[in-house]
């Protein structure tokens, strides 16, 4: 049940601290690891002055480093401790694995002996893509707010010319990384045959949605056994990144991209694993995991989009410091922090706008999605 306390609202971590607390000091178990019950209280040591939830009097800030032996635990933090432990999930089974090495090599192998190599590309017009659905690629992300304000369109933030190239370069190494990994021997289906399109998984009303790289198929057993389907996700990354990558690994590494392979995991079920390919941009060194599927990650994932998707105003800030390294380089830390920034106008910007069925938009008062009316002056949201 670890999760990263950097990512989550400074006040929520307020109640984890003691329900773990209370956990490990008065029922003698866990069900975090001593590393994340740590962040937890380097966190809250570090941003003390900013919390503002009421049990923050139940802590004293110098005891948080070196334990929490001596707190009154109110019986509400009991009952919750006691909740988790009695519905803390089942251990996963135990996935079979698949040999990285192995296909390491079979890539290698292939690149010396390559020769000619005559690909045909197909590079989407990303300046007509108009996203209206809460990606699986954002609920990840460590600040739900952000993620809101996305979903919300209160800013939109114009694309240089430079990143509709770095989008491009994105989908021609999908293609290279398709032919590799079907020149080394698996079978991959980059659209459903059902569709001619994308995969796609749906959920929310069709709110919430993803669209997966490939689904793939080891026909031969080259590197794991029982033929069964898995997801394949391909990405680009610079040089720095991509040595964090090899260090850390993908969890780590891009929870934004960890929490979209594990939804689409979640709404696939028959998918084993994916297999995440990334290729260093700078040096065409390749990294490749298998990842497997993680039902809590999952659970979180849907957990966070419903928040998004029910909220009508912005949810809590990440941290209430513009200065936080995050909120620094956020494309959203005006709107969110000072006052008098207008919203982007639309409706969708707007106090009285829902998500309606089948993927379409409502308005409060009755009046037409879409037609932006004197209302919004209001209504507006930051
Ligand atoms: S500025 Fe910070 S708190 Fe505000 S939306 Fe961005 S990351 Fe979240
Ligand atoms: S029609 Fe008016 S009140 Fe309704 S969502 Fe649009 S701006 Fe808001």
């Amino acid at each position: 049940m670890d999760f990263d306390p950097y990512s989550v609202d400074l006040d929520v971590l307020i109640p984890r601290y003691l329900v773990h607390a209370y956990l490990y000091y008065r029922q003698g178990t866990t069900l975090i690891s001593d590393q994340c019950f740590d962040s937890i209280a380097r966190r809250l040591h570090q941003e003390w002055d900013n919390v503002t939830h009421p049990h923050k009097e139940l802590i004293e800030h110098d005891a948080l480093l070196s334990g929490a032996n001596y707190i009154q635990f109110p019986r509400r933090i009991e009952q919750a401790a006691h909740y988790l432990l009695d519905n803390k999930p089942e251990p996963q089974p135990k996935q079979m694995s698949f040999n990285i090495n192995k296909l390491h090599k079979a890539i290698d192998k292939w690149s010396m002996d390559q020769g000619e190599l005559d690909l045909r590309i197909y590079v989407p017009d990303n300046s007509k893509k108009k996203r209206n659905h809460l990606g699986m690629s954002e609920i990840a992300e460590p600040c739900t707010r952000a993620a809101w304000y996305k979903f919300r369109k209160i800013f939109n933030k114009p694309i240089e010319p430079r990143m509709m190239r770095l989008f491009q370069r994105g989908h021609r190494e999908e293609f290279i990384f398709m032919h590799m990994l079907r020149e080394v021997g698996l079978t991959i289906w980059d659209e459903d045959p059902k569709t001619g399109k994308q995969f796609k998984v749906v959920d929310f009303d069709e709110h919430f949605q993803g669209s997966m790289d490939g689904i793939t198929k080891d026909k031969k057993e080259l590197y794991i056994k029982g033929k069964k389907p898995f997801l394949t996700e391909y990405k680009t990354s610079n040089d720095a990144r991509f040595k964090e990558l090899k260090k850390s690994g993908l969890k780590k590494w891009s929870p934004k991209y960890w929490g979209q392979i594990q939804s689409y995991m979640g709404y696939e079920p028959r998918l084993i694993g994916c297999l995440f390919c990334v290729v260093n941009k700078n040096t065409d060194e390749l990294y490749l995991e298998w990842v497997e599927p993680d039902k809590s990650a999952f659970k979180l994932c849907q957990s966070n989009a419903e928040e998004i998707l029910s909220a009508e105003r912005p949810p809590r800030r990440i941290s209430n410091r513009p200065a936080f390294w995050l909120c620094k380089m956020c494309d959203f830390k005006n709107h969110c922090f000072k006052k008098d920034v207008e919203s982007a106008k639309s409706c969708r910007s707007c106090r009285n706008a829902y998500p309606a069925e089948n993927g379409e938009w409502g308005c409060d008062l009755g009046k037409e999605y879409g037609e932006l009316c004197d209302k919004w002056e209001d209504c507006n949201v930051k």
